[in-house]
């Protein structure tokens, strides 16, 4: 396995929609391996192919500490919200480091996919998985967190960002 490297804030891949994934080959399974990899090494609960500048629709998700089993990727995800109970708490991104916001997401959504050799998969989630899936889901279609953000909140966190020794190292 390969750890990649995570694209920053200021990618244009990171506001690339991602395309449907057609072939299910040897070439996603090692994909797939990677990205779960790179994701434990970073530390973080999901990560989008886009992050590791891949344009193809799959996320990995590793919500094991909050529910065993909790681990995996999905393939093509489309979700749905399961009633209209928002959340709302800290969410942050392996792509853009040292940023943490209040953001809402829906409660408990159920998500629908394709697992690597095709099959369709789905599961109904909440809490952490839920925002998971809407976050890495955002991500396919070319959407970071930071547009979900209250306006004020979204100014505070760019001039954070604008101040940030990874930002200003990259531009
Ligand atoms: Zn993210």
């Amino acid at each position: 396995m390969t750890v990649l490297d995570i694209r920053l804030f200021g990618d244009p891949v990171l506001t690339t929609r991602a395309e449907e994934i057609t072939e299910f080959d040897h070439t996603l399974e090692t994909l797939v391996e990677d990205m779960l990899e790179t994701m434990d090494v970073a530390g973080g609960v999901g990560l989008a192919a886009n992050q590791v500048g891949v344009l193809r629709r799959v996320f990995v998700y590793d919500c094991s500490h909050v529910e065993d089993g909790l681990r995996g990727h999905i393939i093509n995800p489309v979700w749905e919200a399961i009633g209209e109970e928002t959340q709302t708490g800290p969410e942050g991104c392996l792509s853009i480091p040292d940023i943490s916001a209040e953001t809402t997401r829906f409660a408990t959504v159920k998500v629908s996919g394709q697992d690597l050799h095709g099959n369709p998969v789905s599961m109904v989630a909440s809490g952490l998985m839920a925002r998971c899936i809407q976050h890495e889901t955002d991500h396919l279609d070319g959407v970071l967190f930071l547009r979900r953000l209250e306006k004020d909140a979204r100014k505070e966190a760019m001039a954070t960002i604008r101040r940030s020794e990874w930002f200003n190292s990259e531009h």
